[in-house]
């Protein structure tokens, strides 16, 4: 009798020990697969890209033709969404990025606000080029009006390649946007199992799949099997406490990127505003060094009106201050994106002093 209960008691330990498991492994997604009319609603804003582009074999990874593939195509192509999230796509242009305007930025942030202000939406995902991925992220960062979650996802190889990234990238992107803790990051790009900010996160390598780093500041998370792991937050202004409304606005303000080299000269920014320009970004080299040829154009630049910014070509670091050369200071923003900020910055003043704290806090 003992015995059988001993035996008894050991075979309800299997069967409480076997019942835990399975609770336990129960993913979300598994546990949210049994009423697919509770699942969180995402949409999805499709722009172009690579994840969008075809190929003439599977082995091709270059020279194929971004931007083939619908936002529905694209759904289509990842089942698994459907366990994940209730997805809507729409599309919002279908180019390369490097083709992506001020206009088409305009167009995807107002829809973005649009989505996020409805009470259904949970999240937005927007698939993209990876070229100037960041540059989108970092606008949206700073225009979007909501704490909800939107994830800038893209891929490296097009969708008919062997071992395409686009269709791991865009359910991790879905995955995220629809997940409660990924709320108040402020806009998010992920690729490759991370999650980054568009604040810090920038392309590295112009055909390895792992390429986007957040270079010093690292990256917000992690996903484990499909599961978001946050570790790290920005503390960067964004989103909900910035002070840029683009609801009202049709274009934005010129803004070009002077590069810096040895012996370089004074010309390319006499052309900047000629052609218009009301702010220039230094690519200056170390730390935003300008040198001695193009200072007379840039102090030119400034005299006339135009807001200077020093950035730095190296990719990383910190701009400090340094009375032999002129303009602001760009902090650690890398061109492309001290380009989106002082952009956006224009539209609401022209005083250096905002918008130089600007620059220190966004
Ligand atoms: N040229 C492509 C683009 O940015 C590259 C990519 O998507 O990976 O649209």
């Amino acid at each position: 009798m003992r015995h059988n209960r001993a035996h008894m008691s050991n075979y309800l330990d299997w069967l409480l020990a076997g019942l835990a498991l399975c609770l336990f492994s129960v993913t979300p997604a598994m546990a949210q697969s049994t009423s697919p009319e509770k699942l969180p609603h995402v949409a999805v804003l499709a722009t172009g890209g690579t994840i969008a582009g075809t190929a003439g074999s599977e082995t091709q990874t270059t020279g194929y033709k971004p931007g083939v593939l619908t936002a529905d195509a694209l759904l289509k192509s990842v089942p698994s969404l459907g366990k994940i999230a209730q997805v809507s796509g729409e599309q919002i242009s279908n180019v390369g990025s490097e083709n992506i305007t001020n206009d088409i930025l305009l167009k995807l942030a107002k829809r973005v606000n649009q989505l996020l202000a409805q009470p259904d939406i949970a999240g937005v995902v927007v698939t993209h080029g990876t070229d100037t991925l960041e540059e989108t992220a970092y606008f949206l960062d700073l225009v979007v009006k909501s704490d909800k979650p939107v994830v800038v996802t893209g891929s490296m190889r097009p969708s008919t390649a062997i071992s395409a990234d686009g269709p791991s990238n865009l359910l991790q992107a879905v995955t995220v946007a629809a997940s409660p803790e990924a709320r108040g990051h402020g806009v998010m790009i992920v690729l490759n199992d991370r999650i980054g900010s568009a604040r810090y996160t920038t392309k590295t390598n112009g055909t390895s799949l792992d390429t986007f780093k957040g270079n010093d500041s690292g990256y917000l998370g992690t996903l484990v099997d499909e599961v978001p792991h946050f570790e790290t937050s920005v503390l960067k202004r964004n989103t909900t406490s910035t002070p840029f409304d683009v609801s009202k606005l049709d274009s934005l303000p010129e803004v070009d990127i002077v590069y810096g080299y040895q012996n370089d000269g004074g010309f390319m920014y006499d052309a900047a505003v000629a052609h218009g320009a009301k702010g220039i970004v230094v690519a200056g080299v170390g730390a935003g060094s300008e040198s001695l040829l193009t200072l007379p154009s840039i102090k030119k630049a400034i005299a006339q009106g135009v807001v200077v910014v020093r950035s730095s070509r190296t990719g990383g670091g910190f701009v400090p201050e340094d009375p032999a050369y002129v303009g602001l200071l760009g902090d650690d923003l890398n061109p492309q994106k001290a380009r989106i900020l002082l952009m956006l910055a224009l539209t609401t003043t022209k005083d250096p002093a905002s918008i130089q704290a600007m620059l220190h806090e966004f």
